[in-house]
């Protein structure tokens, strides 16, 4: 199923994913409408294909249908005044797309509080990140702080900007982190791809009185969340 969304362009690209009901709302479709993935690849003549594409360092953009589920999954935690967290933001592809879906729930000036933060353990792809979402349109959300893209193990979260109503981890973990659970607001819900040989994607939900339950909701194949120095490692080979 996954690769069969493969469009010329960005909007063939979405309508495909629309028809297979991988996108299933209005939402995240205008979302991913207003970002070209064609500025967060390195090849961008292969930007609209269904799949993941690398961007060095031992990292790969995802796939775009991976992208939609996580959108359609966090969807009912993105609102106009929420926090987001991305672990192992990448190219940054996900940022913009989590930005717009906050973006466009009320966008209401001043009191206009929304915050998507993104870290990733790759300083180079950290500072590409921030270059993709100023080519992309986005500069005056990095110069106000509306986007934030930091470098840093992403297994400890960012506490100072927490706690998140919603979680996007894009790099599997053996097992989850505690401080992203603890760094999840009540309510509030991660989606994180936890494993290693096999791993799935695994939705925690935290409801209003702190309680944690998870399911697990796909069968998937990402890179590792690990060590910087295995991660540079691992690409000698
Ligand atoms: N979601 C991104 C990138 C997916 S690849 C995109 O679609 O573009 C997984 C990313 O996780 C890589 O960029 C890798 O550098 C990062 N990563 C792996 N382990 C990490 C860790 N411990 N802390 C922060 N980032 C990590």
């Amino acid at each position: 199923m996954a690769w069969r969304c493969t469009g010329s362009t960005n909007t063939e690209l979405l309508l495909n994913m629309r028809k297979s009901e991988i996108i299933k709302s209005d939402r995240v479709f205008a979302a991913m409408t207003k970002v070209d993935r064609s500025k967060y690849v390195r090849n961008p003549s292969a930007a609209y294909q269904d799949s993941p594409q690398l961007i060095g360092h031992g990292a790969t953009i995802s796939a775009p249908h991976m992208h939609a589920y996580a959108a359609e999954h966090l969807l009912p935690y993105l609102h106009s005044n929420a926090r987001v967290l991305d672990v192992g933001s990448g190219s940054g592809y996900l940022c913009a797309v989590l930005w717009q879906l906050l973006a466009d729930d009320g966008h209401a000036g001043s009191e206009f509080t929304a915050k998507v933060v993104a870290i990733d353990h790759i300083d180079e792809l950290v500072s590409w990140s921030v270059d993709n979402l100023r080519r992309d349109g986005l500069g005056r959300e990095v110069d106000q702080g509306h986007i934030r893209v930091i470098a840093g193990d992403g297994r400890k979260g960012v506490p100072e900007d927490g706690p998140y109503d919603a979680i996007h981890v894009g790099a599997a973990a053996p097992t989850v982190p505690d401080a992203l659970i603890e760094q999840l607001a009540a309510p509030g819900r991660m989606f994180i791809p936890v494993g290693t040989e096999k791993q799935q994607i695994m939705q925690i939900d935290k409801d209003a009185e702190g309680r944690v339950t998870e399911k697990a909701v796909l069968d998937v194949g990402y890179v590792p969340l690990t060590d910087r120095e295995k991660q540079i490692a691992s690409m000698r080979y």
